[in-house]
């Protein structure tokens, strides 16, 4: 095990917690202690968002031109490339994930970083508006919210913190990061990385705790302008509860229970059926389906039902489970002893409510948080394993009979974040995806996201959006900002 390391960054210094307090960073592949952080609380929550406070309103980066600006964004993204391996390595320990997965995860930081330094490069910096009158000059401009509270989650820590830090400075913006308790190293990483890039002491702050001290504090403060959120429904909504007292800015990236909807006539070729059974793997699996956007709801046309549910399950059972250094192993485990646990009552719950088991169901032998791979054919929407979010590898087969009726089936979800069909036909594909209410829809694939494309959700999946040009926009505040040049009196009163 090794000795606690500094891990809040208050004002460009390092630092234990005022308490002196520690956690332990567990490995999922055998419950071992493998790094100690500092655990901070409210004292060190006040003292980074005071730092913030203090960089923002007297310090150079909200001044800083934007071309500098864009140039430190690129810097950043030179430093991860570096850093891959390492950094890879990290999350891939941390998080439960394959090494691969976890150098895929630092690609799409570094690229998040270039796109954001692009955006602003290419911007008009404001938009004149024609107030109709020569004497008149009238200008909207979009300037830095101010303080930024960004709350992360610890399925891929390091890009969910990368979505919010990057266009939160990109923007002019200073913030503190809190990354999730049970997955914070890469994501202090990167706070290293920015401050070797050059960024201004202040600008960046982080403080690793609990969400219910750090983040609590985090969304209550008065002098935190903005909270950016990702995790859970439950945590979401004390977040917002806490932020509404301040009227801060809100945004929230919640949960999601995405549908997967597979007509019979994609699967009429063999290229086709194992294409669409092969992503319907990746979609429910990947990463142990701890993913936000993972296809746990299979929704696939009755006739097709078993033949494709045999040709999944046989599949399922094959996939490789271990350490995801270890050569071969293409799925980790569950990140804690707590999501374990919560798979498995899932799994019961469904059984105990007619579903079939068609593979997994059932922990491996051996230490660590692993979970099989586990469908659950037969399944109906009012189970609890189709209405809630699992954030585990347990994927639901339902039926459907017509289009309609998989579109009822596939909006049938108090989410909104994501889904996918699967059809040979490309007007009932964009027929189906314009009824779609999920944030983001794949035709014929799942999962690809792209940095210039908004990423966010419908319904309970959350507010606001990150990526894209509105991912940006997020953390500014309008201004219109009208001159008139050749004033004189209005004689609105007579007197
Ligand atoms: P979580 O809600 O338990 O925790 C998320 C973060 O919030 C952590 O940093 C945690 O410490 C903090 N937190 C917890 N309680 C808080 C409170 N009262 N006030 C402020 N902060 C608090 O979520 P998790 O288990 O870490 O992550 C899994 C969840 O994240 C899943 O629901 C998943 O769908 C969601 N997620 C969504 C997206 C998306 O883009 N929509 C992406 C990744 C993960």
């Amino acid at each position: 095990m090794s000795a606690a390391q500094q891990t809040i960054q208050v004002g460009g210094e390092w630092r234990p917690a005022v308490s002196g307090a520690t956690r332990d960073i567990i490995d999922p592949v055998d419950a071992d202690v493998f790094a100690v952080v500092s655990e901070g609380g409210v004292a060190d929550t006040d003292d980074a968002v005071a730092a913030a406070r203090a960089a923002f309103d007297d310090g150079v980066w909200p001044r800083t031109p934007v071309a500098e600006r864009a140039a430190l964004l690129r810097r950043v993204a030179a430093l991860l490339e570096r850093d891959r391996e390492k950094i890879g390595a990290l999350e891939s320990r941390d998080a439960g994930k394959t090494l691969e997965e976890g150098r895929v995860d630092v690609d799409c930081v570094r690229d998040a970083f270039v796109y954001f330094a692009d955006l602003v490069m290419n911007e008009s910096g404001g938009r004149v508006v024609d107030a109709g009158n020569d004497e008149i000059h009238s200008v909207v401009v979009h300037e830095p919210v101010g303080v930024c509270a960004l709350i992360t989650p610890w399925n891929y820590p390091l890009l969910q913190a990368s979505w919010k830090i990057a266009p939160a400075l990109a923007a002019g913006n200073t913030f503190v990061v809190k990354p999730s308790e049970i997955t914070p190293l890469s994501t202090v990483a990167l706070i290293g990385l920015l401050m070797e890039a050059g960024l201004p002491q202040g600008a960046a702050n982080i403080v690793t705790g609990a969400g219910d001290t750090v983040g609590a504090r985090l969304a209550e403060h008065p002098d935190v302008d903005l909270v950016s959120f990702t995790g859970g429904l439950a945590s979401g909504t004390k977040v917002a509860r806490a932020a509404a007292d301040t009227v801060k800015k809100v945004a929230l990236e919640l949960g999601g229970k995405n549908p997967n909807v597979v007509f019979a006539d994609a699967c009429a070729t063999d290229e086709g059926f194992d294409t669409a059974v092969d992503q319907a793997l990746n979609a429910a699996f990947i990463h142990s389906g701890q993913v936000c956007s993972a296809g746990s709801r299979l929704i696939v046309e009755e006739s097709l039902r078993e033949r494709f549910v045999a040709e999944l399950a046989r599949r399922a059972e094959r996939i490789r489970l271990g350490r995801g250094t270890d050569p071969g192993v293409e799925c980790g485990p569950l990140v804690s002893a707590r999501q374990l646990a919560r798979t498995e009552d899932y799994v019961a719950s469904a059984l105990a409510e007619g579903a079939v088991l068609r593979a997994g169901g059932e922990r491996p032998d051996g230490p660590g948080y692993f979970y099989r791979p586990t469908v659950l054919d037969r399944c109906d929407r009012r189970m609890r394993v189709v209405r809630e979010e699992v954030f585990g590898p347990v994927l639901t087969v339902e039926t459907f009979r017509t289009e309609d009726e998989a579109v009822t089936l596939a909006n049938d979800t108090e989410y909104g974040l994501a889904g996918a069909v699967w059809t040979a036909d490309a007007g009932r594909a964009r027929r189906v995806a314009g009824r779609l209410r999920h944030g983001t829809i794949w035709i014929n694939d799942f999962h690809p996201y792209l940095p210039q494309a908004e990423w966010g959700g419908f319904g309970k999946s959350g507010t606001g959006r990150e990526l894209g040009p509105t991912g940006l926009a997020e953390y500014r505040e309008a201004k219109h900002i009208y001159q008139n040049l050749a004033p004189r009196p209005v004689r609105w009163f007579a007197g």
